[in-house]
């Protein structure tokens, strides 16, 4: 299919767009780029496509779309231009422009219709339940999301056994996904505000005064997202950082640990020190950083909508990040997001490296 679109979900970046003085500083962090070097999957040449989709100067077509696809939306571009363009923005909003024209590929749709139909991405119809599902009122409400939920329990049994041996007041939130997914990938605003919705309404059941995430990609969604469109009257925290001060007693570990900052938790929030300050208080444990941390992390490639239409670029993206845990000679990666952990696993298969990769909540309960 090839046609001209109409852009009304990216008008209003024009001048997003027409600042960008094209010098080529975003090429050299990005990922995607990194791995193709087709001048039209960096973040310029995203630009340069979107303005031409919304001047109708170049028609939209597979490999428009590819290119605009190609993106993680890990948000690095943008830390390193001079002009502070807007790259995710114009990207995300362009491909609204690609979808609402009927550009969307089967994969994205297919976590669309999941969403829509079951209330998580992976179209799973039984919700697994946990400890604690059924209590009513707590001062703590426990997101869990649908990564943890579904595709990684063992991340949400760890979060609810460091909750309970910390002696938190905490209850489990009735969550359906909380929109990230589909707002990544370009679906309308109208489906997103209505899992907002959904999902205030189970926080407001439980009247907490506060709601704990394990995904950083659920955690940016309600740090930076929800109040654009809606009223939180709750605190937004990460595991990590309600975790990181409580000064819980952990049990030595003797070895070289190092942490990948999931780009929704660290460049798109700004949490970078609270899982270093859990990490170096890990007794005997060694931590050490990559070169590329906090703010230069290289994303692990899972983000974006990226994993699900190009999981060739996903995979080697992961594996270069395994690559760089190498290089500074650490045995385990540590993580706060399910998804990067997924991600990164494929990674480490791809290397055939002995790395373990884990969620370092899931560390922290076997130490406490
Ligand atoms: S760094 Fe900014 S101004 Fe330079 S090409 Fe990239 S987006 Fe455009
Ligand atoms: S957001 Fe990340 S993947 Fe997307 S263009 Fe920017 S640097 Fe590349």
């Amino acid at each position: 299919m090839e046609k001209f679109i109409e852009t009304k979900h990216s008008w209003d970046l024009e001048k997003e767009m027409m600042t960008c003085t094209y010098c080529g500083f975003c090429k050299g962090v990005c990922p995607v780029f990194d791995i193709s070097n087709w001048e039209g999957v960096g973040p310029r040449g995203k630009v340069i496509l979107s303005y031409g989709l919304r001047e109708k100067e170049i028609p939209a077509d597979d490999s428009v779309m590819e290119r605009l696809y190609q993106c993680t939306t890990c948000a690095n571009c943008e830390r390193r231009c001079p002009s502070d363009i807007k790259v995710v923005d114009i990207v995300e909003n362009i491909r609204k422009d690609l979808v609402s024209n009927g550009f969307i590929y089967p994969h994205h749709k297919d976590v669309v219709e999941n969403v829509i139909r079951t209330g998580n991405p992976y179209g799973e119809t039984e919700k697994v339940e946990f400890k604690h599902e059924s209590k009513n009122k707590a001062k703590i409400g426990y997101f869990v999301g649908c990564t943890s939920r579904y595709r990684f329990p063992s991340i949400a049994k760890a979060t609810i056994s460091v909750l309970e041996k910390l002696g938190e007041d905490f209850t489990i939130v009735d969550d359906v996904c909380c929109g990230s997914t589909i707002q990544r990938i370009g679906w309308s605003d109208e489906a997103m505000k209505d899992l907002m919705n959904q999902n205030l309404k189970k926080i407001e059941e439980k009247g907490v005064e506060k709601v704990v995430f394990t995904c950083a990609g659920c955690y940016r969604m309600f740090k930076k997202e929800y109040p654009k469109h809606v009223d939180l009257n709750f605190e937004v925290k990460h595991i990590d950082e309600e975790i990181a001060g409580l000064g819980a007693k952990l049990k030595p570990l003797r070895k070289k640990i190092t942490f990948h900052d999931p780009c929704h938790m660290g460049r798109h929030v700004g949490l970078y020190e609270a899982p270093r300050d859990i990490i170096r208080s890990i007794p005997e444990a060694e931590f050490v950083e990559m070169e590329l941390n906090r703010s230069t992390a290289q994303c692990c490639g899972g983000g974006g909508g990226l994993r699900s239409a190009f999981p060739d670029y996903a995979k080697e993206i992961a594996g270069r990040r395994i690559d760089q845990a190498s290089d500074v000679g650490a045995e385990m990666i540590l993580t706060s997001c399910p998804f990067c952990v997924t991600n990164l696993n494929s990674g480490k298969e791809k290397r055939n490296s002995d790395m373990e990769v884990k969620d370092l909540i899931e560390v922290i309960d076997q130490l406490i």
